[in-house]
């Protein structure tokens, strides 16, 4: 796998000052004046970096920006602001997930018994289009300071019940590597905290960030398990199969959340070509979900069926575990539900009727209780 073909406009960069994730986000793309000599936009992306601007900011790395082909581009669909995310639609949601309604103390949110989620900052290297924090990721003016963070750590040492804490954000992985160390080991000194989960999109937009340095001075603080966020095979290049390769060779479990997207993943090959990639550098295909009904995000939501038909036509065709759960998490706080395409076609007493490979049917005894 050769490394990924720089922008144009990137090529005299040093392969140093490439690699480097700094400078990565120092150069960020975050105005149209700095985008539009780097990328042919359509008139309604430049509408709606103008209509976004002050709501939902835009900011791209030159390696992400570096993927972008034209306008139906799976990578720069995700980045670039379009005009219809200005478009209402009957069901949208600033906080779908009742995030802020759980918070027993700022920035961290404890809805189901066991686990509880921490926010530590609110930057990302690349803001997609389709978040669902994007009522408050890329405002850096609420990200948590050092007294919040520590309302959210007494919190977990007084409701021991919480074993597994996602730390999350925005993307953690935006922070300095002491900072992150620094948050990490404050929760493994919890004793009940059993699992600590990294939730970064890092490796896809930024996958520099991964640095042995910094995963060298994580690993004392295992069992870490790293939740990312890979939509599309396009974004499987040669630097983040390096960046998934490093976390697994330093011990980390990773799993990845992807979302699916109208016209930029919905459809089985897409997701069959990203669940290869995944497992070929030990990452594990973990959920498929449904988009959130985030206010802009109307025009990237596809219907239910879709999910349930991907996993259909994948079922029986590649490993099962390429394959994630297809889930929707429940707008208003309802938690999630993991959706699989009907395959019992009849029930008559012990007998279970099945619908299998080919489409044919399969009787099973029940064994009963
Ligand atoms: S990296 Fe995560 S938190 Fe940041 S904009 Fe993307 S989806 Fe939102």
């Amino acid at each position: 796998m050769s490394a990924t073909v720089r922008h144009p406009a990137f090529r005299s960069v040093s392969d140093a000052q490439w690699s480097d994730w700094r400078w990565q986000l120092r150069h960020r793309v975050t105005t149209l004046a700095d985008l539009e000599p780097l990328v042919d936009l359509t008139p309604e992306e430049r509408a709606g970096i103008e209509a976004r601007a002050g709501t939902f900011p835009f900011a791209i790395t030159p390696y992400y920006l570096s993927l972008f082909g034209g306008p139906d581009c799976p990578v720069r669909r995700q980045a670039v602001p379009h005009v219809a995310e200005c478009e209402p639609s009957a069901d949208d949601w600033s906080d779908p997930l009742a995030e802020d309604d759980h918070a027993p103390v700022e920035h961290l949110t404890h809805r189901y018994p066991d686990r509880a989620l921490l926010y530590v900052t609110h930057t990302c290297p690349v803001y997609c289009r389709h978040c669902t924090r994007q009522r408050k990721v890329g405002d850096a003016r609420s990200a948590p300071s050092r007294a919040d963070l520590d309302d959210a750590f007494a919190y977990l040492e007084r409701t021991p019940q919480v074993r597994d804490v996602l730390v999350s954000g925005g993307d953690p992985l935006s922070l300095s590597d002491d900072r992150l160390v620094e948050i990490v080991a404050r929760l493994r000194a919890i004793p009940s905290v059993e699992v600590i989960r990294l939730c970064t999109r890092n490796p896809v937009t930024l996958p520099q960030r991964i640095t042995p340095a910094l995963l060298e001075r994580l690993r004392p603080y295992h069992p870490l398990y790293v939740n990312t966020h890979f939509n599309h095979p396009k974004e499987g290049t040669a630097e983040a199969a390096a960046a998934l390769d490093r976390l697994a060779d330093h011990g980390f479990v990773v799993g990845n959340q992807m979302v699916l997207l109208r016209g930029i993943n919905d459809d089985p090959e897409t997701v069959a070509a990203l669940g290869r990639f995944l497992l070929r550098h030990r990452a594990r295909p973990y959920y498929m979900f449904q988009c959130d009904p985030v206010a802009g995000t109307a025009h990237l939501r596809t219907p239910v069926h879709v999910g349930t038909e991907i996993l259909d036509a994948l079922r029986g065709r590649i490993s099962g575990l390429a394959i994630p759960h297809f889930a929707v998490d429940l707008p208003g706080g309802g938690g999630k539900v993991t959706l699989a395409p009907p395959r019992q076609v009849a029930h008559d007493g012990a007998v279970r009727t099945f619908r299998g490979r080919g489409g044919r049917l399969f009787r099973v005894l029940d064994p009963g209780s």
